[in-house]
């Protein structure tokens, strides 16, 4: 007999309509309740996991303790649930062919002939299987990228379908997410194409014991109503769900909407009386500075501005962050590129900031423009936080202009630069080729010593950290000597002291760079500590 309970959400109608949220937030109320909560996404793309995705195209790669390079909604889950994940939580189909591709040519399969059926699907079920038995879950949310009726994810539908049969009834909860566009003619909201992806579930096997009408407006109970009579889906069971100014809302929605008691009654679980109170608290306290007048501009200098979800740690951190310190945060994207363009016209682009905020980012577009708006930073006490590339542009900037390191560089844009501040070190080339995951990336938590007295050190209040990479490049140990003497403050470093891990500079209200991606980390039952100190000094 299964000790999980296991709830799977599908989506329907649309891609884009909030599901990872809504998965997230289920989660969320039963972790609320105190049970063990795990999350997994399964993901219909052929690569093997988001590391080589655009961000551009796919929003943003967030990157797990162990190094695991996933999906956005991975970030939406550990930030719901206040749970760290790990590898197991994010697979892509590309993944599973990998699995049995190497296996059969293993000779693993003993002369059997391989099969979408079973054994692609018992490799998903497989999967999910072992997560929960892995990290003790009580309750296992398992949500199906995509959308029903999309070719490339049969075989996970199949799949929890299967588990069903294989775990029973009791254990076992099907979510469908679905959208009800509205009609401007008519001015009415339809609820046909949900209807219609219902039925495609159905088709598939899958009677869904809960169905949420994602929409842009009202919804009446006569909607819902139409819902239950055509899906067969019990009315209380339908759930409107509207859209909201903050996703954080959408757990008390839901608990509302008494998902809670549908959940226990179906799964026969039995529901300890706790109730999330700290995220209500939170919530509580996003509602009052909604309301309010006080807000501050977080200037985002950024290359990828297609696409805001390139960047969705960091706003998320920035707005968690500015709860906490009751204030708005209002983000403005600059794009580097414009910077770079008209350099003489910097303090006007960036005249309303309170604070600048340079991102991860990879190649040279808009790099020079970042460069500028550091040193922009710098000279005008600007709280300036960089993240990653952030960090490694600070560098450059200092040696450029402060250390006279003239064309000082990364070994990224430039190999012939007179002086590599930032580089690849040798022996981590050589140690990086050697493996296999993720091609040469430092991925995944490392540790990180503070150094007393810095910026870094008071925002903790610790002196060992541990934070999440993802990046190729580091800090150039040739030049320690001489930035530290024209005043660069290394304020972390690897705990052996080989790695850089933070600068800072003194005599600024906030300058800090950091090799690492806090964004991965903050939360909003656990904000980030750099986070809210960049804040606190931008309101000022
Ligand atoms: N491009 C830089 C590197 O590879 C920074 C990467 C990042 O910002 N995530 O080191």
């Amino acid at each position: 007999m299964s000790k999980t309970k296991f709830i799977f959400v599908t989506g329907g109608v649309l891609s884009g309509l909030g599901k990872g949220v809504t998965a997230a937030s289920i989660g969320n109320l039963l972790r609320s309740r105190g049970f063990r909560v795990w999350m997994q996404k399964f993901d219909q793309y052929l690569n093997v996991d988001a590391g080589t995705l655009n961000p551009n195209e796919h929003g943003e790669v967030f990157v797990l303790d162990d190094g695991a390079e996933t999906d956005l909604d991975l970030g939406h889950y550990e930030r719901y649930i206040d749970t760290n994940l790990n590898r197991s939580s994010s697979v892509m189909t590309g993944q599973l062919y990998q699995e049995i591709l190497e296996n059969e040519r293993a000779g693993k399969f003993l002369g059997k002939t391989i099969q979408m059926i079973p054994h692609i699907t018992d490799a998903v079920k497989r999967r999910i299987l072992e997560a929960a038995e892995k990290n003790k879950a009580e309750v296992s949310i398992i949500e199906i990228g995509g959308t029903i009726g999309d070719y490339e994810g049969v075989h996970f539908v199949e799949a929890i379908r299967q588990m069903r049969h294989d775990v029973g009834l009791e254990n076992t909860l099907y979510v469908h997410v679905g959208f009800l566009p509205y009609l401007g003619a008519s001015e009415e909201i339809k609820t046909k194409p949900l209807q219609n992806s219902v039925h495609d579930l159905q088709k598939m096997g899958i009677q869904p014991d809960v169905v949420i009408a994602r929409s842009d407006y009202p919804v009446a109970g006569s909607h819902l109503d139409k819902i239950a009579l055509f899906t067969g889906v019990e009315r209380e069971a339908v759930i409107p769900l509207e859209t909201v100014d903050s996703i954080y809302k959408v757990p008390a929605i839901l608990q509302n909407w008494n998902i809670e008691k549908i959940i226990a009654k179906k799964l026969k679980l039995k529901m300890p009386e706790k109730d999330g109170h700290n995220w209500l608290k939170f919530v509580k306290r996003l509602e009052k500075i909604d309301k309010s007048d006080q807000e501050i501009h977080i200037g985002l200098v950024a290359k990828y501005l297609g696409l805001k979800d390139t960047y969705f740690s960091v706003t998320e951190s920035l707005k968690i962050a500015g709860v906490y310190n009751n204030t708005k945060i209002a983000i403005d994207w600059i794009d580097a590129e414009e910077i770079e363009k008209d350099p003489e016209n910097i303090a006007e682009i960036l005249k309303n900031i309170d604070g600048i905020v340079v991102p991860g980012g990879f190649g040279g577009r808009g790099i020079e423009g970042k460069i500028l708006a550091i040193k922009f930073a710098r000279e005008n006490k600007i709280p300036f936080l960089g993240l990653c590339y952030g960090m490694q542009l600070a560098t450059i900037e200092f040696a450029r202009n402060i250390a006279g390191l003239k064309d000082a560089n990364t070994t990224e844009i430039n190999k012939k630069t007179p002086y590599p501040v930032i580089h690849i070190m040798p022996e981590q080339e050589k140690l990086l080729e050697g493996d296999n995951y993720g091609g040469t990336m430092r991925l995944g938590a490392y540790d990180c010593k503070l150094t007393p007295d810095t910026i870094s050190f008071k925002a903790y209040h610790d002196s060992l950290i541990s934070e999440r990479h993802r990046h190729r490049y580091e800090f150039n140990n040739d030049y320690r000597q001489i930035l530290e003497e024209k005043g660069l403050v290394i304020a972390g470093t690897s705990p052996s002291g080989k790695l850089v891990e933070i600068v800072e500079i003194k005599n600024h209200p906030f300058f800090v760079g950091v090799q690492f991606h806090p964004e991965f980390k903050s939360r909003p039952l656990s904000p980030h500590p750099l986070f809210l100190e960049f804040v606190k000094s931008s309101l000022k």
